[in-house]
């Protein structure tokens, strides 16, 4: 059924923990306060699990990855179809140099909190004009796609409307939509928030046009058992298409490669140094590395024909 039978754990985390989470706390809300951020943690490891999915399809049939893009686009709280034009026909293709919607110096290359956290609205505005193109292209050349990619927008939004009046039966409005939010809606926003912010800190200040330095890793065991390797981001892009649970041994051919600013050890700890010490110790924060995704003079690569790399899209667009 699995492709690879690492993604048992996927499984659990989608079609078990997580749901048993949300139904746990629907039966017994006084546990939300200390359990919640479980809810919250699920959600974030669904849109991670949700892109790896869109690169590797998951199960071996195209019923199964159909149903699980469903599934995992209500607990991330978002069509999982977007990926696509965004990230896999976009970002992958131009890896943070002109033309991709998700840069991280659309209006400065400063990196600070407020930059950091503020990408989310600013990438989000750029995305959606792929977005809008992807499903007019789709609605022309392939009618029975662009229905699953609209029907996933039904699905998200009626399963959580749906959820949300079950919580408004059970509770009443002001704890139902307590309920409701603690378990689902606030979840799913933080981890759309989340992933495009480590997105972000992934490519801010690293040098597109070179071969081992276009990504920040994090090399740290319990942030990539927790995000199912996705700290491990420079051989990500160099094969898109690899299985998530291959990625270590990948990495590990190539660490050595890699500027070590590039290679962060903790997420907290770098979160730590650049968003709360680096502004009253700068040296702690990063700064740009080799040459910005901005300096296109003497440019080789010609951006608009520049090619998609090995096993980027292929079947995760003709499956999905
Ligand atoms: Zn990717």
């Amino acid at each position: 059924m699995l492709r690879y039978s690492a993604d048992r754990r996927t499984l659990l985390w989608m079609l078990v923990l997580s749901p048993g989470l949300v139904a746990l706390q629907y039966a017994k809300p006084e546990l939300i306060p200390w359990i919640c951020w479980l809810s919250f943690y699920f959600a974030i490891s669904a849109s991670v699990i949700a892109h790896n999915h869109q690169h590797c399809p998951t199960f071996k049939t195209k019923s199964g990855n159909t149903f699980f893009s469903y599934w995992i686009s209500i607990i991330y709280g978002y069509p999982t179809f977007a990926w696509v034009p965004t990230h896999n026909l976009n970002h992958h293709k131009f890896v943070n140099k002109p033309g991709d919607a998700t840069i991280t110096w659309r209006f400065t290359n400063r990196h600070n909190y407020l930059i950091a956290s503020t990408y989310f609205f600013v990438s989000s505005w750029y995305q959606s004009g792929p977005i809008n193109e992807f499903l007019a292209r789709a609605r022309k050349k392939s009618p029975e796609k662009y229905r699953q990619y609209i029907s996933q927008y039904f699905v998200v939004y009626g399963a959580h409307a749906a959820m949300a009046a079950l919580a408004i039966y059970l509770y009443g409005w002001k704890e139902g939509f307590y309920v409701y939010g603690f378990t689902m809606g606030l979840p799913s926003i933080v981890a759309l928030w989340t992933v495009m912010t480590f997105n972000y800190d992934q490519h801010v200040h690293t040098d597109p046009w070179s071969k081992y330095n276009h990504s920040r890793n994090f090399e740290g065991a319990l942030t990539n058992f927790l995000l199912f390797n996705n700290g491990l981001h420079t051989v990500h892009h160099d094969n898109a298409g690899n299985h998530w649970s291959l990625l270590p041994a990948e990495h590990a051919k190539i660490r050595e490669n890699i500027h070590p600013e590039l290679r962060q050890q903790s997420l907290f700890w770098y979160w730590t140094k650049q968003y709360i010490l680096a502004p009253f110790a700068p040296s702690l924060g990063t700064k740009q590395i080799g040459r910005a995704p901005f300096d296109t003079e003497d440019e080789e690569l010609d951006i608009a024909t520049a090619e998609v790399g090995l096993g980027e899209t292929g079947t995760n667009v003709a499956r999905v």
